[in-house]
């Protein structure tokens, strides 16, 4: 007759069919302990073949038989029923409530209807899904992407998960950010050395702390020793299951040792009090280490300083807005102003650090660092009276403070029409003389076609000095009424010639008498001949400018301008009426920016609608009686 160790060797599918059929496999619970508190709050079910002639058979002789045969399957089904019955039954033996923990086989993992018939053992046992723990191993993650999605309905259907043997397959830290993952097993062999091989030590508490950050718990596998229990305690290792609790029992057994086992840690570990004094430390320095990193991850800025020796010293900074102006913690921390900041910079900065340092709430300024606008505000911390440090925040103003810079600008263009004005008086008198003697040199140099190209220059120059005397405010403006059917037949008559050139059509549209408007007819004038010359421009190809004389409302009158030529895109459109922007080569960028301020001070409006390459729409309201004492 064969001995045991032959039997297992020759083991075959008929007979683990058989012995699923004899019901001649069983469970053992081995306990998981909490190393803080020593009390049991799970424990692993580990199948056993209780052979009728060989006696016990380890799971480790048949189990990779059952994967092979594909046996696992049922017999994996017959293990979660099981525990999961043994579990209910102790609850409502009224021992207090554990999680049960079932190992899982890739090949279970990957069967079809795994998570219903989870759900279904769920149900007829009567046990609640947290009270159920899969332990898995990295050799399911053959298929990541599927792997995560079964992983994922499990944890809907709410069972716990733990990644078994950690460290010895294939880990990947991407597994573990990525995977739903509540729980590691530091696998045995790491645990087995870690008091003697400094190796083993660094690698064991490297996946503790490395568990930690990612707000997963970790049990370690095989404590055998005192030492273990100590060693892992130190390292604030959530849990243990091992030898030196217990073996994996019958659940009789189990239940018999109970109390005895939950005395353990604290005879052989580090006495309760301490622990407990460690595991306070631990959870402070793990909060501190939350609110750094949401510290860090807030849009805004964070720093403090004290004063040490007479400087003040930042003794902490950080938040996505330093990163955002290029500098990190490292640049300020532990530093002054004067280290990270021009001198000048740091003076001014210096004054309100100060105002804060010696009490006064609510300090705030503004700064500027690397293109990037904040506010700060400082705070004053005091304890027992004393101001001993100061927390500033910081957020970044840099749109608030675009916009107000561009509502500045365009506020000041009538200073800067009028220094443009200064400007363009000045130069009209030398280029007027200049234009002379080039038309003078004309006659006498044979080349006129650098004298053409000097000449055309010199006529832009001109126009730029025009537009910026006609922005510049001293004129006189001379409203009168005016018909404008007259002024608008005035205007297109200025671009009969050109029009016809460019076999462009204008054409007028308005079937209504118009009472005539109060304005100033030069300057209507040049806000219609500006409009007119940009359709005509954006029409090379010819095409027709149909302009429409409308009531906008009983007190107002629209002229609509309506081109086929290119269109304004949508991002120039953004900009078009800024001073100075173009959408010419040439232009000064000023045209459109007169054309408003003229329409304005007549109390009317421009708007332009424009769809590239199908045309521009501009429409210039203007009140009949504009009665507002216009501005000198
Ligand atoms: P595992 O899931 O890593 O289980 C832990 C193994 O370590 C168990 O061996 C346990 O008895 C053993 N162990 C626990 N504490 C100590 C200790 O302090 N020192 C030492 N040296 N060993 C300790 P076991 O029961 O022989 O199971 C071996 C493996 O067989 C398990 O490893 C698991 O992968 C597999 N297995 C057991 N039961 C099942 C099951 O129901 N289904 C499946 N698919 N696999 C199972
Ligand atoms: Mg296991
Ligand atoms: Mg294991």
């Amino acid at each position: 007759m064969l001995n045991k160790e032959q039997f297992c060797k020759g083991l075959t599918e008929a007979n683990l069919r058989e012995a699923l059929e004899r019901q001649e496999f069983q469970l053992y619970y081995q306990p998981k302990l909490e190393l803080a508190s020593g009390t049991i709050e799970g424990v692993e079910a580990l199948i056993r073949w209780e052979h009728p002639e060989k006696g016990l058979v380890s799971p480790a002789e048949f189990i990779p038989l059952a994967e092979e045969t594909g046996l696992i399957l049922p017999i994996g089904e017959w293990v979660l029923r099981t525990a999961c019955k043994q579990n209910k039954a102790w609850q409502e033996a009224s021992i207090p409530p554990m999680v049960m923990a079932v190992n899982l086989s890739a090949r279970q993992l990957y069967q079809s209807n795994l998570v219903e018939k989870i759900q279904l053992i769920l149900e007829e046992t009567g046990l609640s899904p947290e009270y159920l723990e899969l332990e898995i191993t990295e050799s399911i993650m053959m298929n990541v992407h599927h792997a995560l999605n079964i992983l994922k309905d499990l944890k809907r259907i709410g069972v716990q998960i733990s990644l078994d043997d950690f460290g010895t397959g294939y880990s990947s830290l991407y597994y573990l950010k990525e995977f739903p993952i509540d729980t590691i097993k530091i696998d045995q062999r790491f645990v087995r050395n870690c008091t003697v091989d400094s190796k083993d030590a660094t690698i064991v508490k490297a996946i503790i702390a490395m568990a930690h950050q990612l707000k997963i718990e970790v049990i370690a596998e095989g404590i055998e020793s005192k030492e273990h229990l100590i060693f892992l305690q130190q390292n604030f290792c959530n849990k243990g299951q091992g030898y030196l609790f217990s073996k994996p029992l019958p659940p009789e057994e189990l239940e018999q040792r109970f109390v005895e086992i939950e005395q353990i840690t604290n005879r052989e570990g580090i006495p309760q009090k301490v622990y407990k004094q460690k595991w306070l430390e631990e959870a402070l320095e793990s909060a501190r280490q939350e609110l750094r990193d949401t510290v860090r991850q807030q849009q805004g800025m964070i720093f403090k300083f004290t004063e040490q020796n007479g400087k003040f010293i930042h003794t902490l900074c950080d938040g996505e807005l330093l990163y955002r102006i290029g500098l990190t913690p490292e640049h300020i921390i532990g530093r002054e102003l004067m280290d990270f900041r021009h001198v000048r910079d740091a003076g001014t900065k210096l004054q309100y650090y100060r105002r804060a340092w010696e009490g006064e709430e609510y300090v705030t300024y503004e700064g500027e660092l690397n293109g990037i606008w904040y506010l700060a505000s400082l705070r004053p911390i005091r304890r027992g009276g004393q101001v001993v440090e100061v927390i500033g925040s910081c957020v970044d103003i840099t749109e608030r403070k675009k916009t107000e810079e561009f509502i500045r600008k365009s506020e000041n263009l009538s200073v800067v029409g009028r220094m443009a004005a200064g400007f363009a008086h000045e130069i009209r008198n030398p280029l007027t003389s200049i234009k002379g003697f080039v038309q003078l040199l004309q006659k006498e140099v044979d080349k006129p076609l650098y004298i053409d190209t000097i000449l055309s220059e010199i006529h832009r120059m001109e126009d730029i000095v025009g537009e910026f005397l006609t922005l510049a405010k001293p004129q006189t403006h001379q409203m009168k009424e005016i018909d404008v059917m007259i002024l608008l037949q005035q205007v297109f008559l200025l671009f009969e010639t050109q029009a016809i050139m460019k076999n462009i059509e204008i054409i007028q549209e308005n079937s209504l008498d118009f009472p005539r408007i109060y304005c100033d007819e030069n300057q209507i004038k040049q806000v219609f001949i500006h409009i007119l010359q940009n359709a005509l421009e954006a029409m090379p190809d010819g095409g027709t400018i149909k302009v429409q004389m409308l009531w906008h409302d009983s007190d107002s009158i629209k002229f609509r301008f309506v081109d086929q030529g290119c269109g304004i895109s949508e991002e120039r459109m953004k900009h078009i009426a800024e001073p100075f922007f173009s959408t010419k080569e040439k232009g000064t960028g000023l045209g459109l920016t007169i054309s408003k301020k003229i329409v304005q001070e007549h109390g009317g409006t421009i708007n332009i609608e424009s769809i590239v390459n199908q045309g521009t729409t501009v429409d210039v309201i203007l009140p009949i009686k504009h009665c507002v004492e216009l501005e000198h």
